[in-house]
Order: structure tokens, then sequence, then C-alpha cells
């Protein structure tokens, strides 16, 4: 296999990876990419051109909006000819939802788009900063003898893991294996060697086609997730809700909720509306079987769409691009359940 290395962009924007501790309140706040770059020189030794581009401001990732996935997205975009890969440093606490929506909003990719960040910012001693931040470039830079990238999808490198985008989710709010990829195997792991699994890698049926973007997103999605104690007072006023267009409904296990007849009547009402009502299961791993029992069969008779084994982080994403890209709610529905992005097994 040929790893030629080649040139990476990195995009900085912010997280924990380049946050130090600020004197006076003792809170993380972000230092600048050039401290980065100190913190880890092994950076010059990979590819023959690491440059940079940093959000202005940076921003803890709790701050992320879809105006900041289209940003990354237009950058990626005006520098895609001149780079090979991507790297982009981000918070861990919405990593899987910006991985989700680009690889939506990327369409015609054939290049590495890396998402990467950490537990312990890059300055600690032990920080696990660095060989996310290491592995990250050399995976965006790895290529085969034809001179393909080895992964032309949007992923998350962590903790020796690389996971489709689509498909994690963060598990962990303080062991370095921070994400997981519950319902889809690792893209490669690295050790000693990286090892790539490419088989179920994503590769482009054109390697020559362009990259579009799509920025149209429409954010008007809520979710509702299933406890037992619900009131059917604050679930009649969210499902009325004009500006949920679509709910995600996170339900138990294999897609279950209750029978109570209020609930079923508030769904299939919804449904008759015209809503776009997702059945995501609240467990880890495992998918939405609506046929499985009768609890579930009957969210299906009421016109909910099942969500299989998608990520609710996934949905969401799904749901903001589908929607700005056609005002029908019935076409939605339809592509919903298409597998686009390898983001559900159907
Ligand atoms: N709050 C931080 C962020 O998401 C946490 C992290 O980076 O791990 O930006």
């Amino acid at each position: 296999m040929n790893t030629t290395k080649s040139s990476i962009l990195l995009i900085y924007t912010g997280g924990t990876i380049g946050m130090k501790q600020d004197i006076n309140d003792q809170t993380l706040k972000p230092f600048d990419f050039s401290q980065i770059v100190e913190e880890v020189p092994e950076i010059k030794k990979f590819a023959l051109k690491v440059d940079s581009y940093t959000f202005s401001p940076l921003i803890d990732s709790s701050d992320i909006e879809p105006s900041s996935w289209i940003e990354m997205a237009r950058i990626i975009q005006e520098k895609y000819d001149n780079y090979d890969g991507f790297v982009i440093l981000h918070g861990t606490d919405t990593m899987a939802y910006s991985a989700s929506a680009l690889s939506f909003m990327l369409d015609g990719l054939t290049k590495p788009v890396i998402f990467t960040g950490s537990q312990l910012p890059i300055g600690v001693p032990r920080t696990d900063g660095k060989e996310n931040l290491i592995s990250s470039v050399e995976i965006a830079s790895a290529k085969d003898e034809e001179g393909h990238t080895l992964v032309p999808e949007v992923c998350i490198y962590f903790d020796s893991l690389l996971m489709r985008g689509n498909r994690s989710t963060k598990v962990n709010a303080e062991v370095f294996r921070a994400f997981q990829s519950p319902n889809f195997p690792y893209l490669a792991e690295a050790g000693i060697d990286i090892r790539y699994n490419s088989d179920i890698i994503r590769k482009p049926l054109d390697w020559y086609q362009n990259l579009s973007l799509n920025t149209n997103l429409d954010t008007r999605v809520g979710i509702l997730k299933i406890h037992p104690g619900m009131n059917p007072k604050t679930v009649s006023a969210f499902l009325s809700e004009p500006n949920n267009r679509a709910i995600i409904l996170e339900t138990y296990g294999a897609g279950n909720a209750p029978m109570t007849k209020w609930f079923l009547n508030l769904i299939a009402e919804a449904c008759a509306n015209g809503k776009i009502i997702v059945n995501v299961t609240q467990c880890l791993g495992g998918t939405v079987n609506m046929n499985l029992y009768a609890n579930g069969k009957t969210l299906s008779d009421a016109g909910v769409i099942n969500g299989y084994d998608s990520t609710t982080e996934s949905a969401l994403a799904k749901l903001f691009f589908l929607m700005g890209k056609n005002e029908d709610n019935n076409w939605v529905k339809q592509m919903m359940i298409r597998n686009l992005k390898g983001e559900i097994s159907k």
C-alpha cells in the first residue's frame, strides 16, 4: 500500500484539545492554533504540507450551530482542490452532530474529512490530543497505489478508532474512549499500524466528481424522549408546536412506546396533520423494529416512520438536510427510510 504523504488542511474550531486553564476563574478557555503546533511538533514530520484555518472566535462545541457547519463545509469546498484531506479539530460535546451534518451536506466527497479532538487539553502531559491529532493527519493523508485516498468519508477519529461520522456518538465524558459506533464496525483501528477495514469504507463511483454543498438546512425538528410519567399537556404542546415540522421520537428498546390511549391519539393526530415523526431507539445499540411488539406496531400504524439503527444525532442532521431540500413532507419521509450516506443499516 502506498501511503504517500500529501497536503492537509487543519480546520481548528475550538474544543478542549486547544484549551488551557484561565488563571483567574480556573475554567478552560481556547488558545490559538500556533500554540497547538508548538505542542505537537510531530505534525511537521508528516504531510508535505499542513496548513490551517482557524475559526474566529474559537468555540466550545456546545456553541456549535448549523451556521458553524455551513462555515466548515464552505471552507472545505473552497479549498477542496488544494488539499488531499481535511482534519477538523472540534470539541467532543457536539462532534457527532457536526460529523453527521457534514456527511449529508458534502455531496460527492472523494477526500477524507476527519473530525478529532481530545478529553484533555493538548498542553497537559497526559493529553490524548496528540495521538488523536497525529493519527488523524496520517489517516487524512493516506492513499492507495492508485493515488486515491483510503477513507473518502466524513469520520471521527478518537482513541485509536476511526468511525463513520454519522454512526458515532459520544458515550463518555471522562475516559479517553469518548466515542463509539455501536451499530457499525470501525473503519480503521490504530495500533502499531493503522488497519483499515477497507471493505466497509464508502468509495465514490467517480473519483473525479465535483464536490457540491447542501447548505439549506431546515432546523424545525424537535426531539421527544419517551419516559414513564409523561404529561399529556406537555406532549400535546410539543407535538402541535408549528415549529416542529418533524419530531424524533426517542423510544424504548426496539422502538416501543406506551399504549396509553391519550398518547397514541396525539401521535396519530400529529401524523394525520402531516408531521414527520421518526422512531429512533434510546438504546445505544440495536435497531428499531416496529413489527416486533404490539406497542411498536401501534406507532407504525399511526404513521410513525422507522429510524432503523440511526443515532439521534444522525437522524437530526438528516432531517435538517432533507427538509431543507424539499417542502413536501411525504418526500422527506420516503427519503428518511433510505440509506443515503451509510447512516442506517438498510
Ligand atoms: N466542552 C468541550 C467542547 O465540546 C468538551 C470537549 O472538547 O471535549 O468543546
